[in-house]
């Protein structure tokens, strides 16, 4: 890259393709046992060829209409935005069939698989959300599941490991290194070596080796989409000032950022403090990809922590590094703390729970409504990735 980290974009000039070679400015690349470039390069061509046929995409359509419940709603914020003094909109991924965004990607790449001829699928996950979005588009298309979960996340996570097993998944526990997420993806894409003839690997975020990265933002592209028409017939201006989102992996951000791209709209990226891969993390090389990671001074991979597991992840997809780059996103960390305040004055001033994920973007605006950061009447477009009844027992803990 030639452009220095602050200088001008121009808004076309992003989120388009990888290079050939899978990159997004130095960031990506496929980082993986021979076997799986080869099962990678497959994907990408068989993904290239489904996204170019309006057959693919019209089926993708109608699951995602029929089934997951879209379109989803944008949302003004009243109450709030009377409070905060800025004009703040909701995309409601938290109204989506399993409750959050993560649908989106996962029918998308479950109807791949079977384009592909695969009939199973293979996954990680952390808390459970992404395995039982998984289990749940499997089941839909007839596919078998097999999601790879942490012990110790399997033992704090039983209902959704119930769940995924009533959709039909088989759940492997996985009992190495800090038995966690991070550990489920090592043992997935391992077990994929094995089984690529067979099995589609469906990567939960922007993260992985290429074609995921791209992959995963196209297909919850839908979510910038939806809202850029909704931006368009709702507000005088047309398009928001602010696109703010929060980024664990950074799929839901990646997909409503990708709407406003050619825009002039600000793009915030709100992530965890104790998981701001974005924010403080440095380059490396984790689960086939280059990106920005947490890591100690010997290079190892540090434990995330947050209070909302989806925002768990040491690192972040490797667009948002280069986005961060080029200054044509910026990303903030709040506290578990703030989160958690945020998620009760959004249920208390519009009557809505969102997933302490989401959370943390919403607990950006309201400090940032407060301190300048926004200026007074901004417009915010905010997407409520998903609902909060999967954190309804940590926030009784609590409150
Ligand atoms: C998984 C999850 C996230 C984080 O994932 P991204 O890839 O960063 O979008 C955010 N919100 C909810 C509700 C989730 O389930």
């Amino acid at each position: 890259m030639t452009q220095t980290r602050h200088a001008p974009v121009q808004p076309s000039e992003t989120m388009g393709e990888p290079t050939a070679r899978g990159r997004f400015g130095e960031y990506g690349g496929r980082y993986a046992p021979e076997s799986l470039v080869e099962a990678c390069r497959e994907v990408d061509e068989a993904f290239r060829e489904a996204w170019a046929d309006p057959g693919f995409r019209g089926e993708l359509a109608e699951l995602l209409a029929l089934h997951a419940g879209r379109p989803t709603p944008l949302t003004p914020a009243r109450r709030l935005s009377r409070e905060l003094g800025v004009r703040l909109y909701l995309k409601r991924e938290d109204l989506t069939h399993t409750g959050s965004h993560k649908i989106n990607n996962v029918l998308g790449q479950a109807l791949l698989a079977t384009r592909m001829g695969r009939r199973r699928l293979i996954a990680e996950t952390g808390a459970g959300q992404h395995g039982v979005a998984t289990a749940t588009a499997a089941a839909l298309l007839g596919l078998e599941a097999t999601v790879f979960m942490g012990e110790r996340d399997i033992e704090r996570q039983e209902l959704n490991v119930f769940r995924m097993r009533m959709l039909g998944a088989e759940v492997i526990p996985v009992t190495t290194g800090s038995r966690t997420l991070k550990d489920a993806t090592s043992q997935a894409m391992r077990h994929w070596v094995g089984a690529t003839g067979d099995s589609h690997y469906c990567i939960g975020s922007v993260v992985g080796p290429d074609p995921y990265p791209w992959m995963v933002r196209e297909f919850q592209r839908v979510i910038g989409e939806e809202a850029r028409a909704q931006c368009a017939a709702e507000l005088a201006a047309g398009v928001p000032g602010y696109v703010v989102a929060c980024v664990g992996g950074g799929s839901n951000a990646a997909g409503t950022f990708a709407g406003f791209a050619d825009t002039t709209a600000r793009f915030v990226g709100v992530e965890a403090d104790g998981g701001a891969g974005a924010a403080r993390g440095s380059l490396g090389v984790l689960h086939g990809c280059r990106s920005l990671f947490l890591q100690d001074g010997d290079g190892q991979i540090v434990e995330a922590h947050s209070i909302a597991a989806g925002l768990d992840y040491p690192g972040v997809g490797p667009e948002h590094a280069h986005l961060r780059d080029l200054g044509r996103a910026r990303y903030d960390t709040v506290t578990d703390d703030e989160a958690v305040g945020a998620a009760v004055r959004l249920a208390r001033t519009e009557g809505i729970v969102p997933a302490l994920e989401s959370a943390h973007a919403l607990a950006w605006v309201i400090r940032a409504a407060g301190d300048g950061g926004l200026p007074a009447g901004a417009t915010v477009l905010m997407t409520l990735s998903g609902r909060g009844d999967k954190d309804i027992s940590t926030l009784k803990e609590l409150l």
